[in-house]
């Protein structure tokens, strides 16, 4: 550091194994739940927001006979859902998801809807699901409904997956969701010390498969500002100043707003997300 201002007083960082530190600069990297976000006042918090849509997800522990030589992810469609399949590694099986929808899937199957639950949900994206699962089928009997479900709509496909050898895995998730910023909202705080980078910033949902690609670009983006205001500066490799660090966060979080927010808007709206919702 070559700062000749004075330094403002350190962040307080606690961190979950119980150790402190203090810490001039952050970047928030701690995801759709951010931490960072949430604790930082001068930071824009957003709001997560639901999509009409979720997913059913199932393990198949072992590979369906003629399935040994699929090696990407593929997908079956019924006209209510479809499935997106992906080998497990090794050998040991199917990751399963039945991506399903409320106008087309609940409408039909109504016992496949997520449970609504309106405590904070924040300890994981697909949250507590075997809850959701038995209270979304009553009885918790969801594996052997889910199993007819699949002979009927899918017979080949239950077949080649045993029924409910696979079904029993079942766990339906919560909703899509994705973190909706304001337009005009940084991924910086006012003083230019905290930037929110990843799904910390705009978290996504998965329908259009950027969420992981924009966060890499946002990591990029980030240094790539700061590195900028260092040449412009005749700052050299390792002799960044805090007023750059500080000017260089402020510029990312002003301006990469605006090149994300359509990418999440555009995966919200395959999910059935519409603005009134
Ligand atoms: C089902 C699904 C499918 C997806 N498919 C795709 C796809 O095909 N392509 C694509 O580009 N993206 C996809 N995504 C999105 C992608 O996974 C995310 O956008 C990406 O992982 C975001 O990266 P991140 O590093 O910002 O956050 P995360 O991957 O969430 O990482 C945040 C990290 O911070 C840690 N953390 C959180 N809080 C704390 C704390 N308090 N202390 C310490 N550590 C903490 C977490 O443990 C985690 O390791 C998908 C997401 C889902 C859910």
């Amino acid at each position: 550091r070559q700062d000749s201002e004075a330094a403002p007083s350190p962040f307080h960082v606690q961190l979950e194994d119980g150790a402190s530190l203090e810490a001039d600069f952050i970047v928030g990297a701690d995801g759709k739940w951010s931490s960072v976000r949430q604790s930082v006042d001068s930071i824009q918090n957003g709001t997560i927001v639901d999509c009409p849509a979720w997913g059913v997800h199932m393990t198949c522990p072992f590979v369906p006979e003629g399935w040994e030589e699929t090696d990407g992810t593929f997908i079956i469609k019924d006209e209510a859902f479809y499935i997106l399949g992906s080998p497990l590694p090794e050998d040991t099986g199917f990751s399963f998801s039945m991506v399903c929808s409320e106008e087309k899937t609940a409408a039909r199957y109504p016992w496949l809807l997520p449970c609504d639950r309106s405590e904070d949900y924040s300890d994981s994206w697909l949250g507590s699901s075997e809850e959701a699962a038995a209270a979304a089928d009553g009885e918790g009997a969801l594996a052997g409904r889910l199993s007819r479900l699949l002979e009927e709509t899918m017979p080949a496909f239950h077949a080649a997956v045993r029924g409910e050898e696979t079904t029993r895995s079942a766990r339906i998730n919560r909703r899509a969701s994705w973190l909706k910023m304001m337009e005009g909202d940084s991924y910086a705080d006012v003083s230019g010390r905290v930037a929110l980078i990843g799904d910390s910033a705009h978290a996504m949902t998965a329908s259009i498969g950027e969420g992981c690609n924009c966060a890499l670009e946002s990591a990029a983006e980030l240094v790539a500002r700061v590195e900028a205001l260092m040449r412009e500066r005749g700052e050299g490799f390792g002799k960044c100043s805090h007023q750059t660090l500080r000017d260089g966060f402020s510029d990312y979080g002003r301006s990469r707003p605006k090149e994300v927010q359509p990418v999440q808007l555009r995966s919200a709206i395959v999910n059935g997300w519409k603005e009134t919702s």
